[in-house]
């Protein structure tokens, strides 16, 4: 018994800390996204983060860094500094501050020439950098790229340095550190569920269902938004090992969310709008043809990220000018002079005549002011207006999309697909 309260204590107090390098990161040039990835996937296993800390490409710097890490936090991972130039520092940082040398790894380099010849590539003598390694890593091989990561384990203290390009990091950091890190520390599976909610505001959904998750006290609720959906993640925080008891509280929430919000509930999975949108319209047999003004093709693309998807979306049209909407989609002049091309009228238009144009069983159509510029009193910037035309009928909806170009556009994006998955739902 007082064992199992010392474990509890020990969980309690494990502390990780996530090191990402770069000088680009303190810049403008790029977000550290990383430490976001790892944080999601440590909360799986019940780890929180402590601290995170962003270092250019100094050695001086990061061996600090890694310093201060070792003495506050026992798990600690280093993104990025890997590849071959000499910029990519982060090796012989972590040599540095852990007192520890350097040698070239036989395997590795094995691994990086038959990678090269593989490319049909000659390897270059600073590729070999990638094959040092500290006396005592483990190396962890890196199936979608060059630089491996290497796992260390020093006294009670597990370090992870990995790779800093996301497709690289993440698939290493599930198959390969996760499984680590629970054979290295008690540590136990928490519980916990997804849902997306599309075309509600935050604080709408707030609202909503605060009164719900506060029955749950055991349960840590997290709101993380993007423009048109927002994920709700659910996750066990006791620590008390009863799975049974925690998978049983966690579906009685769902399903009282799921309740409450009906329709707008977009997913359970860990999938985007144009995912659950695909798979509707392959059940239903049906085929989708896109016409888009503001939104530039943007639904288009996310559409064809679907691997799949031809089987149900046959094209689109960047109607972005009059011109286009006229001669190609067959919107009327008059009505493009009437109500403007940012109008109920002209997104019906458009929907029908791409859907004609393309064959489709399904037109969907976008247009609206993305801004900044181009706005007026009737019509703001951000005012959009979604058109669909199936069997039967032709139809449109009005909506306000807030925040910068980019947002806007990304927003009348998923509206317009969560407007079309809600038509399919209900019968369309
Ligand atoms: P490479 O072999 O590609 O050089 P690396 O491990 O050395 O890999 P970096 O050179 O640090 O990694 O970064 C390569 C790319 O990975 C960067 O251009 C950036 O796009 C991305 N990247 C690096 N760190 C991060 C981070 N913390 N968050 C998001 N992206 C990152
Ligand atoms: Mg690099």
């Amino acid at each position: 018994m007082r064992d199992c309260a010392c474990w509890r204590f020990i969980i309690f107090i494990m502390h990780s800390e996530i090191i990402a390098v770069g000088s680009e990161l303190l810049s403008f040039g790029r977000i550290d996204t990383n430490s976001v990835d790892i944080s999601s996937r440590l909360a799986g296993i019940g780890i929180s983060v402590r601290y995170k800390q962003v270092i250019g490409d100094r050695i001086a710097d990061m061996s600090q860094a890694i310093s201060l890490a070792m003495d506050r936090s026992e798990i600690i991972f280093i993104t990025g500094g890997l590849g071959p130039t000499n910029d990519d520092i982060t090796r012989e940082a972590v040599a540095d501050a852990l007192s520890m040398e350097l040698k070239e790894d036989e395997q590795v380099v094995l691994e990086l020439e038959r990678l090269y010849r593989k490319w049909g590539r000659r390897m270059s003598e600073n590729n070999r950098r990638q094959a040092m390694v500290p006396e005592g890593a483990l190396v962890l091989p890196n199936l979608n790229g060059t630089a491996p990561g290497l796992f260390l384990h020093e006294g009670e203290k597990l370090i992870f340095v990995l790779p800093g390009p996301p497709r690289e990091l993440n698939p290493m950091m599930k198959n390969q550190v996760i499984p680590l890190i629970k054979k290295n520390k008690r540590v136990s599976d928490r519980p916990f569920r997804l849902l997306k909610i599309a075309s509600v505001s935050e604080s709408a959904l707030d609202a909503r269902i605060e009164g719900i998750y506060k029955d749950y006290p055991d349960v840590d609720t997290t709101m993380l938004s993007s423009p048109g959906v927002i994920s709700l993640y659910f996750t066990w925080r006791a620590d008390n090992g009863d799975q049974v008891h925690a998978k049983a509280c966690l579906d009685q929430l769902i399903g009282r969310i799921d309740a409450e919000l009906g329709i707008s509930v977009l997913t359970d999975r860990e999938e985007d709008m144009q995912d659950t949108v695909g798979r509707l319209l392959n059940e239903k047999g049906l085929t989708l043809a896109l016409a888009e003004s503001c939104t530039g093709g943007l639904i288009c693309k996310m559409l064809t990220d679907v691997p799949g998807s031809s089987e149900y979306f046959m094209g689109g049209v960047v109607s972005y000018s009059d011109t286009v909407k006229e001669n190609v989609l067959g919107v009327s002049s008059s009505d493009l002079k009437e109500y403007g091309a940012v109008s109920a009228k002209v997104a019906e238009q458009m929907a029908l005549g791409v859907r004609e144009h393309l064959n489709a069983d399904i037109g969907l159509s976008v247009t609206g002011i993305a801004g900044p510029g181009g706005g007026t009193d009737e019509k703001p910037v951000g005012t959009v207006f979604i058109g669909l035309s199936g069997a039967g009928t032709c139809q449109s909806w009005s909506v306000r999309a807030l925040g910068g170009r980019g947002i806007v556009r990304q927003r009348s994006a998923n509206q317009a697909l969560d407007q079309l998955r809600k038509w399919l739902l209900t019968g369309g």
